[in-house]
């Protein structure tokens, strides 16, 4: 079976030079196991801190060994009491074609009840981070404005729509004219700002949010995040859930000191991930779930097709080449 590896830590960008494809035979099934053919493929900004080998909240992957994300398989075969041939499965697994996988770690998902392709998006892990992101740290109130950077991604679309359905005003900040216009067309935002076309990025989210920004859902960090702060209202919060532009930094950044501007509003600034909230998962893809049958929520994605494209699907990340979750369909 074919495996993506990690063939060399990235230094700045990644490039597909650090990644190879190695192919092995799987070994044979032990009790409590499943054979497992990959169906959907999740990649993450995430996976590039995983990819350095600094510390962080998850462990850095191993040179020359397979990479990991959340996919989507069908069991082939089993050998497990909870798991029958032709079930369909999420779990964090390898970059490849078929593998071998302990049943722990492991749980059924329904096609009937989403596409599948949903359960690494809008009902999987971005959902939960939208929305407890935006209801742990946030804690919106009706009326507020809320401003999200990343606006047109897996994350920021699902942040943005949940603010409309809690009655917020909300504004989003994306990379292309095409997906500004997708803010508010397609994810009902109230306005969009392009940053890549806009001069003054502080003059142009004041005049988007004139009552000020009382919650800003930071995706991006770095000088975007910096022009928001001359924005913020007294008691505003701030959850910082990624920061996509300095991942691929390789000079040290620039401080900007932030501590005034926190002191003078009263403001709150707080880092989120996702998996310190795992008491509210189940109650949070609930409520999604629910949004996502009603019509409130509408889930947004670019499929790319092929195992061999993973790589390069997970590159396009930093290139703004996806509108909502990026996922590989194998
Ligand atoms: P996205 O779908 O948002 O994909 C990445 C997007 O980031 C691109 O489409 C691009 O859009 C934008 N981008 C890329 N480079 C830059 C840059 N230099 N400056 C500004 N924007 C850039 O990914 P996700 O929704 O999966 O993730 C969004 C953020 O949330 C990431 O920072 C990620 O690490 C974080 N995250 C955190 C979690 C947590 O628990 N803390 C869980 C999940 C995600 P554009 O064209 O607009 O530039």
């Amino acid at each position: 079976t074919k495996t993506i590896n990690l063939k060399s830590r990235p230094q700045g960008a990644p490039a597909l030079t650090d990644f190879d494809f190695t192919t092995s035979e799987n070994p044979e099934l032990q009790d409590g196991e499943v054979l497992l053919a990959t169906k959907y493929v999740s990649v993450d900004p995430y996976l590039r801190g995983r990819m350095s080998d600094a510390p962080s909240y998850v462990p850095p992957f191993k040179l020359n060994e397979p990479i990991s994300s959340g996919i989507i398989a069908e069991v082939l075969e089993s050998k497990s009491t909870k798991f029958t041939t032709g079930d369909k499965v999420i779990g964090s697994l390898q970059w490849k074609e078929t593998q071998v996988a302990k049943e722990q770690g492991l749980s059924k998902v329904d096609p009937d009840k989403a596409p599948l392709s949903a359960y690494l998006g809008i009902i999987g892990m971005t959902g939960l981070t939208a929305f407890l992101g935006l209801r742990e740290i946030g804690k919106p109130k009706k009326g507020e404005t809320l401003l999200v950077s990343g606006a047109a991604g897996a994350v920021g679309s699902v942040v943005g729509q949940i603010g409309k359905i809690l009655g917020l005003r909300v504004v989003g900040i994306a990379g292309t004219d095409e997906k500004v216009e997708m803010l508010t067309s397609e994810f009902g935002f109230d306005e969009g700002i392009n940053y890549n076309t806009t001069e003054n990025m502080a003059e142009a989210i004041k005049s988007a949010c004139p009552d000020g920004v009382d919650i800003y859902f930071d995706n991006v960090g770095g000088e975007i995040s910096d022009a928001v702060l001359f924005n913020i209202n007294q008691f505003s919060r701030t959850i910082i859930c990624g920061a996509i532009s300095v991942y691929n930094k390789t000079e040290k950044p620039k401080s900007l000191s932030v501590q005034p501007f926190l002191v003078k509003k009263s403001a709150l600034m707080q880092g989120f991930i996702v998996s310190d909230y795992a008491d509210k998962h189940a109650e949070a893809i609930q409520q999604l779930a629910e949004w996502l049958q009603q019509g409130k929520l509408h889930a947004s994605e670019t499929i790319i097709e092929g195992f061999d494209n993973i790589p390069q699907a997970f590159l396009d990340l930093f290139e703004g080449k996806n509108k909502g979750k990026m996922v590989v369909k194998v």
